[in-house]
């Protein structure tokens, strides 16, 4: 006889599942738009994966199938994907991999109950939503390549088991045991009603199946293909929440066709919120690749990584439907493709940054990841630095570097800058002080990255950028309100004195006529790191 397995959870699915459960009862349609994205995804993957290995080409009528059963009260959603081996099941069904459940709950917590839909497919544990209307699941997959299929199946309790199976053919039959009060997800004209919402950016084939009939209930009719004429702003909001699991409006809207010697469509957005989880961990943009309609990866960096805030898809006619992973790292096409997306981008930002306000509002989101393309990008940098907004001790809200350029002062060289951890540190540092005694404008600058691409950017307009905790700099031939004067009498000897006791911890002990009311300040030397960076080295050990 064969034997049944029982497995606990990873701790933290069961939490996981209480949650899902409970914190997003009202949406919760949203099971099967989950479902039925992954049942699509592991068809593409099976499509993209038999390029490289025989015997897994996808049959020619492959669909998912969704099939209600009332007398049975269950709802099946079949597919022809990649498929699970027993080790798949275990793994994807039975412990969270990606992210932990403390963040997602805490986000969960923290969010408002319109933004939590987006949150399971933001984090990845899409799949648990299904036992938000069934109190029984069971998967039976059969890994594509291999013969073996195996049962998973859990009540959503603190256990699930794993059995051996029987499947003809590579890939999944989720079966979902419906609840009691969830018989709405028996009836096809509901279940089609919920398919269609989002069934524009699904290319492969779903059909309901009704008393043995098919029904399609997407037309595969890919969004992005269609004149900007024919497509509502409504189809539009819809098409991006699909598309990076958003709840919001986009910031930015960019549709267009290129033709001639290159023809792509793309849809991109610039989202109008910071998504949960934090861009610093994955840093690939997630950009969509379809060749001729055909979902064909995320993963080809269709945007450099300072842009991967965008979301959305680019369809092109000029790689060929069986691109392999390795052609795409090779192919000219593609890399024609991610300059002209990339051009299109910044001078979409270059005009909408015209708008001081709307501006302001994607620059707090996203400026930080921006500003990473003035170090990584050489070719681009030029075209960025216009961008940038900034705090300044001279203005209220933000300004640009033009902007700070056309008020420096006469006879002033450099654009000076100060790098601290936050906006307090800030605005309390006698760093300023001598430069704010001299009306002299110092941008104030706290992002994480700033203490790398001031000196990547070295200047702007031909002006240098300096920081102002390096210790050459030179006020002396602008007059200053209160500060500078003659030196006091005796000086020299209290320095002597300063650099005596502080010998073997600072190299140079000097007066200076950059303070106002403080009575000492730190300073790194003209041509070594600035003192951020100084600090950031020290927090890495070096
Ligand atoms: P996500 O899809 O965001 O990774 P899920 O909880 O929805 O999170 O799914 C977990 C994993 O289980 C998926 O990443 C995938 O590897 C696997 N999986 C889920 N459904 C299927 C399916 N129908 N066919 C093949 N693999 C699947």
């Amino acid at each position: 006889s064969e034997t049944v397995e029982r497995h606990e959870f990873g701790a933290e699915v069961g939490r996981l599942l209480d949650l899902v459960v409970h914190a997003l009862y009202s949406d919760r349609e949203i099971f099967l738009r989950e479902l039925v994205a992954n049942a699509a995804d592991a068809m593409d993957r099976r499509r993209f994966e038999a390029l490289t290995a025989a015997g897994l080409a996808l049959p020619p009528d492959a669909k998912v199938r969704i099939v209600p059963d009332k007398a049975a009260r269950t709802l099946t959603l079949s597919d022809a994907g990649i498929g699970m081996s027993k080790e798949d099941l275990a793994q994807n069904l039975g412990t969270i991999a990606r992210s932990g459940t403390r963040a997602f709950s805490q986000t969960l917590a923290d969010a408002k109950p319109d933004e939590r839909p987006s949150l399971i497919g933001q984090f990845g544990v899409g799949f648990y939503s299904a036992f938000m209307v069934a109190d029984r699941v069971t998967v039976t997959s059969r890994r594509a390549g291999s013969e073996e299929a195996w049962t998973w199946a859990s009540d959503g309790g603190g256990s699930y088991t794993l059995e051996r199976a029987e499947r003809s053919e590579p890939g999944t039959d989720i079966v979902l045991h419906l609840k009691e009060d969830a018989d709405e997800y028996l009836e096809p004209y509901r279940l089609d009603h919920i398919v269609r919402k989002w069934a524009d950016f699904i290319t492969v084939p779903i059909a309901i199946v009704q008393e043995g009939r098919e029904e399609s209930a997407n037309q595969g009719t890919a969004l992005w293909r269609k004149p900007k004429s024919e497509i509502t702003e409504e189809q539009y909001t819809e098409f991006y929440r699909q598309v990076g699991m958003n709840f919001d409006k986009p910031w930015a809207t960019l549709h267009w066709r290129a033709e001639g010697a290159l023809e792509f469509s793309a849809l991109l957005f610039v989202p109008g919120m910071k998504p949960f989880q934090a861009l610093d961990n994955d840093r690939d943009s997630k950009v969509r690749l379809h060749v001729r309609r055909m979902f064909i990866t995320d993963e080809a960096g269709l945007l450099p990584s300072w842009l991967r805030f965008v979301q959305g898809v680019v369809d092109t006619e000029d790689l060929p439907l069986n691109v392999s992973r390795e052609m795409l790292q090779s192919t000219p096409a593609l890399a024609k493709i991610r300059r002209a997306v990339t051009g299109r981008v910044l001078s979409e930002l270059a005009s909408r940054a015209k708008e001081p306000d709307a501006y302001a509002s994607f620059w707090e989101n996203f400026g930080p990841i921006l500003k990473e393309g003035i170090y990584e990008d050489h070719e681009r940098r030029s075209e960025i630095a216009p961008l940038l907004r900034f705090r300044s001790s001279a203005v209220e809200g933000w300004t640009s570097l033009p902007d700070y350029v056309s008020r420096m002062k006469d006879g002033q060289e450099a654009i000076y800058y100060l790098v601290a951890d936050d906006a307090d540190a800030l605005a309390k540092s006698p760093q300023l002080e001598g430069f704010r005694a001299r009306g002299i404008e110092v941008l104030l600058l706290s992002d994480h990255v700033d203490a790398f691409w001031p000196e990547a950017l070295a200047r702007f307009e031909e002006k240098p950028l300096r920081s102002v905790t390096q210790g050459s700099i030179d006020l002396s031939k602008f007059s200053a309100e209160d500060a500078g004067g003659e030196a006091p009498a005796g000086i020299d000897a209290l320095v002597a004195a300063v650099k005596a006791a502080l010998s073997g911890d600072v190299s140079d002990v000097r007066a200076t006529d950059r303070l106002v009311d403080s009575a000492v300040v730190l300073s790194a030397s003209g041509s070594g790191p600035d003192l951020q960076m100084q600090r950031l080295l020290r927090r890495a050990g070096r």
